[in-house]
Formats: C-alpha cells, structure tokens, sequence
C-alpha cells in the first residue's frame, strides 16, 4: 500500500555482530519467515556502505509499530557486539552513505523528520544503538521531537530486532514454517494416540497417558496457531 504521508526517516539497526556481513537479502528472508508480505525496511546500508533496496519507498514499510503509514525506515546493518550487546559500531562508510541517502530522502520528503526506532514511545529496546536524533541534527538533517528517552533496561535490551514484531502486515495467515509444521504434526498425531490408547483401560497409566496426550495436542495447536498469534492469546490470558 502507498504511504500519503512521509513525516518520519525512522533509523533502525540489524542487530547483528560486526562480523555479520549480511544485507536486503538475509533480512527479507528474516521477514518472510515471520510471514510478512516483505523486508520491512525501505533501504539496508551494509557494512560497506553499500545501500540495498528494500520495501519501494513509495510503500508502506513494516518496521514501526503506529508510524508504519507514515514513514521511511532505513536499516544499518550492525548494533551489537558478539554478546548481542548494543554497540554504536558502525562504519565510516556506512555514516557517509547514511549521510548521502538522508539528504536525497529529505528533499524528496520535504516534511520528514529523522527520528531513532527506540525514540518512539512505548519502544522498550535500544534500536538502532545510537542517538539518532543526536547524530542527525549534529550532521544537519531536520529531526523530530523525542518521545521518550533511553532507559537502561532499553539498553539491556537483547532480543533481536527481528523478532520485535513491529509490523503492520495482515498477520492472519502467518504460515507455520517446515520445521514447526512437522512438530505440530508429529506432537498432535502423538497425542490423538495416546488418546486413543487411553480407551484401552482406566488405571493410572492411562490417565497419565490422557494428560500427556492433551498436553501434546496443546503444544501442536500453539505451533500451528504461529507466533503473532500466541502472543496475542498470551497477553489475553496473562496481560
Ligand atoms: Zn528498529
């Protein structure tokens, strides 16, 4: 879907060590496994500075959970060291096209305003693991009021950016990927049997077999349901 306005340049990072040289491709694939329609950054910059097309930046992207309609994201692939700590480590070429691209995207979006993932409120992790209102505004680029400010338990955030989950995709048809489709299989056909065998008898050793049974079937259903979902059934029952 077409974005009708451009209000934020939303700056992100992979989360990835420095050692990781990986680009559009890796991260697509990263997105189309949580079922996303596509990558849901509009621009990746590697390592090298390379930058790689993403979603069309005309697009609505999937990277900012309530400001996806309204706004570009850009990827830097980098953030954490070996121990997924966040680290400002990127480098001198990935500043300088950095640099170059939001020139172009400010005059080509003349009311956007660059902004951190983490600068959003309600973002409780350290994305994109510098101060991008900071950085932007030191290096001349129009940037947009801060939400809410750093925390350290945001710094302590380890989980990867990929599984934040700030998509706007419809997420009602989240497939269930090779391995959780033959777990799913493999755990319900497990427990029908073992609910099966339970109309042999009565003793104890069949109420056991009834309760692993059940428990088998719970764990296939979850899997199958697919992750957006078991987090929303989760937030139902315990939120
Ligand atoms: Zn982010």
């Amino acid at each position: 879907m077409r974005r009708r306005s451009t209000d934020y340049i939303v700056l992100h990072c992979s989360a990835t060590p420095p050692t990781a040289d990986i680009g559009a491709a890796e991260i697509r694939q990263w997105h189309k496994a949580k079922g996303w329609n596509d990558i849901g950054y509009h621009l990746v910059i590697r390592r090298n500075g390379e930058v790689e097309e993403g979603r069309s930046l005309e697009e609505i992207g999937s990277h900012v959970r309530n400001h996806n309609a309204s706004s570009v994201g850009i990827c830097l692939v980098g953030g954490v060291d070996a121990r997924q700590r966040p680290r400002n480590n990127f480098t001198a070429a990935q500043w300088s096209a950095l640099k170059n691209r939001l020139a172009d995207l400010q005059s080509r979006f003349p009311s956007s305003r660059v902004i951190g993932h983490r600068d959003f409120p309600g973002v409780t992790k350290a994305c994109p693991c510098f101060d991008a209102i900071d950085w932007a505004e030191v290096n001349g680029f129009r940037v947009a009021a801060r939400f809410q400010l750093v925390t350290a338990s945001m710094l302590r955030a380890v989980r990867r950016e990929v599984e934040d989950g700030d998509e706007i995709d419809n997420v009602a048809s989240v497939p269930v990927t090779g391995q959780g489709k033959w777990l799913a299989a493999i755990l319900g056909s497990g427990g029908a049997g073992s609910l099966a065998g339970f109309g042999y008898g009565m003793d104890w050793l069949s109420l056991l077999v009834l309760i692993l049974g059940l428990a088998s079937i719970t764990c296939g259903v979850l899997l199958t349901i697919g992750h957006e979902r078991r987090e929303r059934l989760w937030d139902r029952l315990f939120g």
